[in-house]
């Protein structure tokens, strides 16, 4: 393993007593042999029994006392030559290390704003998803009022956007916001769709002619399809699936028509949970750099009680589809989804 230098120069015995990085694991090997980590494990070799129950303690947060410091002080920069301790600002403080529950930090490592039309229960699901997984800012679509505890009453004035948002901010701070004036986000680096059905057929053809990333999570009775991550022109959009739908039943268009992104959407717990990490992972992945993914996964519940089954298949772009043809321009496109539904 190399190692980092920068890391050796910055290391700081100084006031605040050292701890290894986060999630950092501390076995004890023999010929009291010490070896730190899984993943990219490093052993610490020639270490003396003191030393080697010395590191072990490390393991635990707030172990390394100040006598520690000055009594292994050469042990610590040999930790801090690998690259094991955490330093000041590049990690949590002790007590508030992430173990994958409870809040975040806010600080999202994608500069990324992603805006979810829709904030029910499985929008919020997404947008949780995606605000943990460290998507900077999350904007929610959805000036439906919002239901109080009781069912029958609303708050006056509070959408769904605004529970939406208030909820995941009370698990990352300032990660969630209410989309801007016009209840419309604002070139967001990609739109994720929830709908039941199908979607605002109007909201498609404006991410279509404006060349807005999106993805759909499109929800019925009996589970949810996410996907394909649409690149305007890089690969098969919601019209092509739209078309080969209509080949396949004359009387989608009208079905179509009649969901039109309005419609409550349905998912049962278990199956909003698959379907946030997978619609949070194909987020990621084309923030990450990646490209349209034509894939389409299927989250689905079993009918015999067990908990929901995953799949995924590869959808293709429709021959007689034009959103591949980069002479089309957005309204044609409009006109061609105005022939189809
Ligand atoms: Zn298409």
């Amino acid at each position: 393993m190399s190692i980092p230098r920068t890391r050796a120069a910055a290391a700081n015995l100084g006031s605040v007593p050292p701890r290894l990085r986060d999630g950092l694991a501390v076995f004890a090997l023999d010929g009291n042999r010490v070896r730190i980590g899984l993943a990219d494990p490093v052993v610490l070799e020639g270490l003396s029994s003191e030393e080697a129950a010395f590191v072990a303690r490390l393991e635990e947060a707030s172990a390394c006392t100040s006598a520690d410091v000055a009594r292994y002080e050469h042990v610590i920069r040999r930790l801090d030559l690998h690259g094991l301790l955490a330093h000041r600002g590049t990690s949590s403080p002790p007590g508030t290390a992430s173990s994958g529950e409870g809040t975040g930090t806010g600080t999202g490592t994608w500069h990324a704003t992603v805006c979810v039309v829709g904030a029910d229960d499985l929008a919020m699901a997404i947008g949780l998803c995606l605000a943990q997984a460290g998507v900077r800012r999350i904007e929610f679509e959805d000036a439906k009022p919002a239901a109080a505890a009781t069912p029958v009453t609303m708050v006056a004035g509070v959408t769904r956007a605004h529970r939406a948002a208030r909820a995941i901010n009370g698990w990352v701070p300032h990660a969630a916001h209410v989309a801007g004036a016009g209840s419309s986000c604002r070139s967001p680096d990609v739109t994720v769709i929830v709908a039941s059905g199908s979607p605002d057929l109007a909201l498609v053809s404006d991410l279509m002619a404006a060349d807005q990333p999106h993805l759909p999570v499109i929800t019925d009775e009996r589970g949810v399809t996410v996907g394909p991550f649409v690149i305007p022109g890089a690969g098969p959009c919601l019209t092509c699936l739209g078309i080969s739908r209509t080949e396949a039943d004359a009387d989608w268009p009208l079905v179509a028509l009649q969901c039109n992104g309005s419609r409550p959407t349905h998912a049962s717990a278990a199956v909003r949970a698959l379907t946030a990490g997978v619609a949070c992972d194909s987020v990621v992945r084309f923030l990450d750099g990646g490209g349209s993914d034509a894939r389409q996964w299927r989250a689905e519940s079993r009918t015999n009680g067990d908990g929901p089954r995953l799949t995924e298949r590869v959808v293709r772009t429709h021959p007689s589809c034009r959103c591949s043809n980069p002479l089309v321009r957005g309204d044609d496109l409009e006109d061609q989804q105005a022939i189809l539904f």
